[in-house]
């Protein structure tokens, strides 16, 4: 069983995301359960939080199915003490937000270096920010995000996740979210297309950027779970992608309509290794989403 659906706007509260979800065909979504572009928010309601409750169980939407993403302002691999202060009190925020929600996972980018730390240090960060979160919530588990890479974001190597996930304390709270464009624009290149970076790039810590990290979809999910472990997979997120493998720009583009092609996310539909886990589109064009959503169904079910 997979669960299929997209990002779906909270616009008047978090209880309209249900509905919405339901309307367009998904047995998944995820949502933002405050505005994603600012630090501080309101309260959540007790009406809000039940109603969100009562819908989902109503409308057939178990925790599993639901994926919540952080706002885009945390960084909990900031270098500076500042910035990192206020990016894990308002992780943790969005972590208890959950926790009253009844969801069980939170899906967030791990960090950015901001070129001012190395590498290494910034994932500790991260992952003594994820301990810091996991000690003052019950029942969530923090799910990081697999990152293009642009600027100095980190999670694009399946490596960094897998080394933060080592530093975390609880291991049952902690899993990890693909995103299939984010993955490609890193250099994990689905297709089985020669690419026009030549050779597969060697595996390590540095960044080698425009390269070719893995090629092929069967090679990429073999990787995924060597390094990190097909068991900390929580959630994926369906996009195509407009730009080439390795350039570490990160572009969504609709389904089959970018350098992925349709292929790839049937082979994913197909994948009975995937199974009991959220998939979430985060195309850009919310229209195509009730067919994109119908597609990958009749993928997931004809197999
Ligand atoms: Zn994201
Ligand atoms: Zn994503």
């Amino acid at each position: 069983m997979k669960y299929i659906g997209a990002h779906i706007s909270a616009a008047g509260g978090v209880e309209n995301a249900p509905l919405r979800a339901s309307e367009i065909g998904a047995t998944a979504f995820a949502l933002f359960t405050k505005n994603q572009k600012q630090w501080e928010a309101p309260p959540l309601t007790p009406e809000s939080i039940e109603l969100f409750r009562q819908r989902c169980s109503q409308l057939g939407y178990p925790p599993c199915s639901i994926l919540p993403h952080d706002g885009y302002l945390i960084n909990l691999g900031h270098p500076q003490a500042e910035g990192l202060e206020r990016s894990r009190k308002a992780f943790t925020d969005e972590m208890a937000r959950c926790q009253a929600l009844g969801l069980d996972r939170l899906n967030f980018h791990p960090g950015s270096h901001l070129g001012e730390i190395s590498v290494t240090e910034c994932l500790s960060r991260i992952a003594e920010s994820i301990n810091m979160a996991l000690d003052a919530t019950r029942g969530v588990t923090a799910v990081l995000e697999n990152t293009a890479g642009q600027g100095s974001n980190l999670g694009f190597r399946f490596e960094h996740l897998a080394e933060i996930i080592s530093q975390v304390e609880d291991k049952s709270r902690v899993g990890v979210c693909i995103d299939t464009c984010h993955a490609f624009a890193a250099g994990y290149d689905w297709t089985d297309a020669p690419s026009m970076y030549g050779e597969v790039a060697p595996m390590g810590p540095e960044d080698v950027k425009g390269a070719v990290v893995v090629r092929g979809y069967g090679r990429i999910i073999d990787a995924l779970d060597s390094t990190v472990g097909l068991r900390y997979l929580r959630g994926m997120h369906l996009n195509d992608a407009t730009k080439v493998s390795g350039s570490r720009v990160d572009r969504h583009s609709s389904l089959g309509q970018g350098e992925i092609g349709a292929g790839v996310f049937k082979k994913l539909m197909e994948d009975p290794r995937l199974d009991g886990i959220p998939f979430i589109l985060e195309t850009p064009d919310p229209d195509l989403w009730p067919s994109e959503i119908a597609q990958l169904k009749e993928w997931a079910n004809r197999k």
